[in-house]
């Protein structure tokens, strides 16, 4: 009888333990879209959510820093040959090259993160986006694919970065539009028509998720 009460009591407990470490561990959230669509601006707006308890993986790229990135802060900068002992090297979760430039999201820090219970987001292209999608899946990966109102905002938004060469314009904005209709590969389809209702849109996804997670 109490071998019986005890081993109950075992039981119990490895469930509880069990449902508390898969709880702990992180969801994975792809922010993909068209270049210039919006998505670091709503990817910093849904962070402002602390209850998410959100943490932006800093990507690798070889392209130089524009007027108001920080290094460690916007991405790591990196040269090409870098970038290519990272990939020789394995320590990419995803990687693409996007308008002469490598983008990559560096693999152990997305782990450390999620180990420790972060909802980490990766804010990347779709090329890398379709990687990560076939590498992680489960219950524990969302993917959302935002989308610009028009074209023709999307071209305004590029034309705004003064920043950008006018050949990489064209470049990005024809990449763009052959990547619209590979939003059906992903979970989630929000429309940048308003920074704040994306936004909102976005964290109540995540939210449903979380929840989703603890009835689990
Ligand atoms: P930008 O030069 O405008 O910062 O970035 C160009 C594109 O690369 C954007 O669509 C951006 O989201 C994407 N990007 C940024 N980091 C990564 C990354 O680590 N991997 C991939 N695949 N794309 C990235």
């Amino acid at each position: 009888m109490y071998a019986s009460a005890l081993l109950t009591f075992i039981q119990y407990e490895t469930i509880i333990i069990t449902i508390f470490m898969e709880a702990k561990r992180g969801l994975l959230i792809i922010l993909s879209g068209p270049s210039g669509v919006g998505k670091g601006t709503i990817r910093k707006k849904v962070m402002e959510d602390k209850s998410l308890n959100l943490a932006f993986s800093i990507s690798c790229t070889t392209r130089l820093p524009r007027p108001l990135e920080k290094e460690g802060i916007d991405y790591y900068y990196v040269s090409e040959e870098k970038f290519k002992d990272l990939i020789a090297h394995d320590e990419l979760l995803e990687w693409a090259e996007f308008v002469g430039h490598y983008y990559g999201t560096p693999k152990a820090p997305v782990e450390k993160l999620r180990e420790q219970g972060k909802n980490v987001i990766l804010e990347i292209e779709v090329e890398g986006a379709k990687q990560v999608m076939e590498k992680c899946q489960g219950s524990d990966v969302i993917s959302i694919f935002l989308m610009p109102p028009s074209l023709e905002d999307l071209e305004k938004r590029i034309h705004s970065r003064r920043n950008e060469r006018a050949t990489n314009i064209e470049e990005r904005l024809a990449k763009a539009k052959r990547e619209m209709n590979l939003k059906y590969n992903y979970h989630y389809v929000v429309l940048n028509d308003d920074v704040d209702r994306a936004a909102e849109e976005v964290k109540n996804i995540i939210k449903t998720k979380l929840a989703a997670q603890i009835v689990k």
